[in-house]
């Protein structure tokens, strides 16, 4: 088949930061040497599918050229660092915040200089293919000083964000650094370790979980304690993560082995400092930056949703066109976000016309004609494109939410706003296990449903029922949105009253 000769390409972008060139050249390996389309990953990150092996290097020597790298955008060292990306401007919160993410996104780095010698190296002349690879190459390190020669037992996720936006999903990450504010500014961040989502079928000692808050640190102008305590985490969980069973070598098991106590109290001693206790803080909204806003500077950004992030011409809208017009005629700066929407920053009141103009000209649907259950859904590629896939999501979440939008304006229930994360296997990748309805997929055409964690992230769902047939997924949740409908509290969310509820208080 011709899976085992075309490759999937991701590259990292910390914070989901990038220029309209970054994003133009993507959109064009997508076109040329891809399947046509570009994906908008669940990690502010871009991938390319289909790429014959022929082709890789070119891919990877071009991603390079424009300033982006694919290197730790997979493997077993710190993956695409997560910031909650809204282009806020004048905004201490949101300034400190991301030049944490990018300073954490350097300092945790590989220093390798095989993935130059490898990608973008001519291996018959030796020429270096990438000026600036050839120049970091020759900086680069043999030695890894954080990761050593054995690098980690297995990924290492990280994420920053603050309590009233969570877009970073510091609950879902090994190690999240989450705001800590008074007076409208940063005091510093409580780190929270051993969150994950990935769990694998067959081993039943595996299992999603969210981060626990271990420590409080202060803020610094230049972000060293938090450098340092995200390294001293890091070189705990290398040298006593589970290195002889990849199923629980996240660091989520090595947390939860030793129990958080004795965690800290060995991360106190790799830092040679003890950490203060976490302050007593919660997360209360999660920003989807979708629509129009205003960012501080007299400029403004759009955030446009694009449904399960992926990018592509067909016959009823022309997305890729799209893009590449707004990014070559307003070029704004891009953000991406983890719920895989694009965010077109920078803008003046001229561009928000032009910008307008293209998505309505290339049929386009704009963000507000978006129903709030497609707004805040997402799924994971699944097949074809993933190995690991037992069925269908990106390709079957769109008419599940056809289905439920229906259902849901006849219950008069169509302004309430909850996640739906769908994937095609229990690994986890869109995030279904934190959300208000997850939707994981079991075995080929059936699904697991998961119910009670909500859209902020920082909660755990549980199993409703297992093995739903696709053509039975809305038709199980109905009447719970009718028992929410009518028994609900005053305010409650989709997600609290299912928590409040729980499983036996649900139709059986
Ligand atoms: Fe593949 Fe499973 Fe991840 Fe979906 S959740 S992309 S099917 S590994």
């Amino acid at each position: 088949g011709g899976k085992y000769f075309s490759f999937m390409i991701r590259t990292a972008i910390p914070g989901g930061k990038l220029s309209s060139g970054q994003l133009l050249e993507h959109l064009d390996l997508g076109t040329e040497l891809g399947d046509g389309t570009l994906r908008i990953t669940t990690r502010q990150g871009l991938q390319l599918h289909g790429v014959l092996k022929g082709n890789l290097k070119q891919a990877i020597r071009r991603i390079n050229d424009v300033q982006l790298t694919t290197l730790a955008a997979c493997g077993d060292v710190r993956r695409n660092l997560m910031c909650s990306p809204a282009p806020y401007k004048n905004d201490p919160v949101y300034d400190k915040m991301q030049l944490l993410a990018d300073k954490l996104a350097a300092e945790l780095k590989p220093k390798t200089s095989a993935y130059a010698e490898i990608w973008l190296t001519d291996q018959e002349t030796g020429e270096k293919t990438n000026v600036a690879a050839a120049n970091g190459a020759k900086k680069a390190e043999d030695t890894e000083p954080l990761y050593g020669k054995a690098y980690l037992p297995r990924k290492f996720k990280l994420g920053v964000a603050l309590p009233g936006d969570n877009s970073g999903e510091v609950y879902a990450q090994d190690v999240g650094f989450l705001a800590v504010c008074e007076d409208f500014d940063i005091v510093g961040y409580n780190v929270l370790v051993g969150g994950g989502m990935g769990v694998t079928p067959s081993a039943a000692k595996t299992y999603a979980a969210v981060a626990m808050p271990m420590a409080f640190i202060p803020v610094a102008d230049d972000n060293t304690p938090a450098i340092d305590v995200a390294k001293a985490i890091l070189k705990v969980q290398r040298d006593f993560g589970n290195r002889s069973d990849r199923k629980t070598a996240r660091l989520k098991y090595t947390v939860r082995n030793w129990g958080l106590e004795k965690f800290k109290k060995k991360v106190e001693e790799y830092l040679g400092a003890d950490l203060e206790e976490p302050r007593p803080i919660e997360i209360q909204d999660y920003n989807d930056t979708l629509g129009w806003h205003e960012q501080g500077d007299g400029r403004y950004f759009y955030g446009l949703f694009v449904e399960n992030g992926r990018v592509k011409d067909n016959e009823h809208q022309q997305l890729m066109s799209a893009l590449r017009e707004v990014c070559t005629t307003v070029a704004p700066t891009i953000r991406l976000t983890a719920h895989q929407n694009i965010l077109f920053c920078d803008l003046t009141e001229e561009d928000r016309e032009l910008v307008e103009g293209t998505l309505v000209h290339h049929n386009v649907k704009l963000t507000e004609e978006i129903s709030a259950a497609r707004r805040w859904s997402m799924a994971c590629p699944a097949l074809p494109m993933c190995g690991l896939a037992v069925t269908e999501s990106e390709r079957m979440l769109p008419s599940i939410i056809d289905e439920m939008e229906k259902q849901l304006a006849d219950l008069g229930l169509e302004d309430e706003v909850f996640a739906t994360r769908m994937t095609g296997c229990p690994n986890g990748c869109a995030r279904p296990y934190n959300s208000d309805i997850g939707l994981v997929g079991k075995t080929k055409g059936k699904y697991t449903i998961f119910l009670g964690g909500r859209r902020h992230g920082d909660r755990l769902n549980w199993i409703y029922k297992d093995l739903v047939p696709e053509a039975e997924v809305v038709s199980t949740l109905v009447p719970i949105f009718r028992q929410f409908r009518d028994t609900r509290q005053p305010g409650e969310t989709f997600s609290d009253f299912c928590e409040r509820v729980g499983k036996e208080g649900l139709p059986a």
